[in-house]
């Protein structure tokens, strides 16, 4: 071997390139022939694209630009560690580039004692917009310029070394929000939550992540590309404020002050992929689909049976004729009420559902039930809303035919075991359906891990658009269920004596669908599959455990659903004041809570309230929210 010119025994750079070479051409599936030559540039001064994040977009379509150096938004910030800074957030030279955030926090001195931030210390600087620099850092580099430079689709690596458990992706704001974690803990007077005032030296767990709850660990099949393997391979290093930049909403002005979007479990913003992969099919490829011969009809197609492939991957189904489009979860749920339901279930037969249910998962079975002299069983919850598993093996019999169940429960946040229900429902020879309306935007969500035989979710609580979600079920038990819509699209032949219907998917989406929507969660799944949804899971959690130690301080508040096992949802009512005033007033701050219900009355009545307050969370909310949020309650107890 030659050595280059320094003479240090070093290989030299062609020699290099050609050992590079070679082992790309013995790479599983020769997934590149040749390292295209560099001709000695350093490949680390390519820029890092942020339209990484854009895949969902056609190749034809214009490619986002990388992000300017300042990055504007609150909050902590991934790299503010690397930095070393710390500010104090009431000075406007040092905090939050955000000038309406910071400026609008009122300056309190709550009864508590501490001042603002509300935990009484210092949040870290943001990253100035110095991401190229800390993509070089990180291991991921090599990954990510593959992926951008040489479009490799994806790398065979085993699924079990690509999913990035919590802690296993050293990101930095979970450094940084366990510093600030620890301070809130010490600091804030008469702490007594989630830490007891001691300060958090050890990882707050991730139990959805690795959820078995007692039971045997269910492994992927490694014949299908996992969803941990397609987000685990690329996930781009986690930084808020420039996840931000996605949302344009997030920049607009209410009552004054800047839009705080706290009300993720109605709705989620969607980013500028979405909006722009919805306005792109409109422009370029809009068509019906499957049933005519010419080009706008190909694309229409391949872009909609695409966003099915996409949803089959974000939920690691077995197969994409198990992913049918619907509204939403809750045409879903009607879907399969109205078609196994009314098919399979006779009089007697029960059905169970949990208490922390929201209308669309009781209301369909209630109509049935009434059809069809079933009878209802409820999964009771303890006081902190945890659903009572004891109590659930008691309702499990003969008669159980079906169990339907939130994962995450919208008005407390409960992250239900869902594994288990499942398989104690399957151990009782009954179906079950899980709701996963509220939980497929904040953590992993593994289908055939959890061994559901139906699963829904609705578009618009995912980052995208609204009047598209999915169905999705078992092949076989999709195809021996008759439809429950006839017209186009759903048959094989028809005659005036018999209709012959296609196989599932078919068979379920009768007439012309909802197509640029489709397309646009599919870019919706392309948008958090980059970011990871284990990572999303992992500083979304951070958050909620801030955001409660926080809540915890204000005078009068009582916490609704105070489970272990939590996301995103923070509800609680506010002694001496009414829930509509409490949305009123931080709506006065421009910040978006939902009031009221929650179309989950029985599990508020449950805990003896009507409606509550529910802040909700999402990825790109931040710390400086949650104080603002916080010193607004802090100043109307006042
Ligand atoms: N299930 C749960 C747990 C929900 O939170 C919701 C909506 O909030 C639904 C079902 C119904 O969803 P959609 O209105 O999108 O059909």
């Amino acid at each position: 071997m030659s050595t280059n010119i320094n003479n240090d025994n070093l290989p030299s750079p062609q020699e290099l390139e050609a050992l590079a070479n070679q082992l790309f051409k013995a790479g599983p599936g020769g997934f590149l022939s040749e390292l295209p030559s560099q001709k000695g540039a350093d490949i680390f001064s390519i820029a890092p694209d942020i339209s990484l994040f854009n895949t969902s977009a056609p190749v034809n379509a214009p490619a986002q630009q990388a992000p300017p150096s300042t990055i504007g938004g609150g909050g902590i910030s991934p790299s503010a560690v690397n930095q070393g800074n710390a500010v104090n957030l009431q000075d406007p030279q040092t905090s939050f580039a955000d000038p309406n955030l910071s400026s609008q926090s009122p300056s309190l001195s709550p009864a508590t004692g501490y001042s603002q931030p509300a935990f009484g210390g210092q949040l870290p600087v943001q990253l100035n917009g110095d991401y190229e620099s800390y993509l070089k850092k990180t291991d991921l580099i090599p990954d990510v310029l593959l992926r951008q430079n040489f479009g490799v689709e994806q790398l065979s690596a085993a699924p079990q070394d690509l999913f990035h458990l919590p802690y296993q992706q050293d990101q930095h704001f979970d450094t940084e929000l366990k510093k600030v974690l620890e301070q809130i803990s010490t600091s804030a007077p008469g702490s007594s939550g989630i830490f007891n005032g001691a300060p958090t030296t050890t990882a707050v767990p991730f139990y959805f992540l690795n959820d078995t709850h007692g039971l045997p660990a269910v492994k992927a099949d490694k014949a299908q590309p996992s969803k941990a393997g397609i987000s685990g391979i690329i996930t781009p290093p986690f930084d808020v404020n420039i996840i931000r930049r996605d949302f344009p909403i997030l920049q607009e002005q209410v009552n004054g002050k800047q839009l705080v979007w706290l009300d993720n479990a109605a709705t989620t913003q969607k980013p500028k992929q979405v909006i722009d992969r919805i306005s792109y099919f409109y422009k370029h490829e809009n068509s019906n689909i499957h049933r005519a011969a010419h080009e706008l009809a190909a694309r229409a197609t391949d872009a909609y049976e695409g966003a099915r492939k996409k949803v089959q991957q974000f939920l690691n189904a077995g197969s994409i004729n198990e992913i049918i489009f619907v509204r939403g979860a809750t045409e879903a749920i009607n879907l399969v009420a109205k078609s196994w339901g009314d098919q399979n279930l006779n009089a007697g037969d029960e059905i169970i559902v949990s208490h922390l249910e929201h209308h669309a998962n009781i209301v369909p079975w209630q109509q049935l039930a009434a059809k069809k002299s079933l009878k209802i069983k409820v999964i009771p919850v303890d006081d902190d809303g945890q659903v009572l598993i004891d109590e659930y093996v008691k309702l499990l019999g003969p008669r159980t035919k079906l169990v339907s169940f939130t994962q995450v429960s919208n008005a407390l946040g409960t992250v239900t075991p869902a594994a288990q229900i499942v398989q104690l429902a399957h151990l009782a020879g009954a179906k079950v359906l899980v709701d996963g309306a509220q939980s497929v935007s904040h953590m992993p969500v593994d289908v055939r891990a959890l061994d559901a035989d139906w699963f829904v979710f609705s578009g618009h609580k995912v980052f995208g658009p609204t009047g598209i979600g999915v169905l999705y079920g078992k092949e076989y038990l999709l195809n021996e269920t008759q439809p429950w819509q006839g017209g186009g699209n759903m048959i094989k032949d028809v005659t005036f004596e018999h209709t012959q219907y296609h196989d599932a998917p078919g068979r379920f989406e009768a007439g012309t669908g909802n197509i640029a929507d489709a397309v646009g969660l599919g870019a919706a799944i392309d948008y958090v599959t980059r970011l990871g949804m284990p990572l999303i899971a992992q500083y979304e959690h951070y958050l909620l455990v801030y955001a409660t130690q926080l809540l915890k301080e204000v005078k009068g508040i009582r916490l609704i659903g105070t489970a272990p096992e939590k996301a995103s949802v923070l509800s609680f009512v506010l002694d001496g004041y009414k829930t509509e005033d409490v949305g009123a007033a931080l709506n006065q701050q421009g910040i978006a809570v939902r009031s009221g219900h929650h179309c989950a009355q029985p599990i508020l009545r449950r805990f003896g309230v009507e409606s509550t307050v529910r802040p909700s969370l999402a990825f790109y909310n931040t710390c400086a929210e949650i104080d603002l949020l916080v010193n607004t309650l802090h100043s109307l107890k006042r």
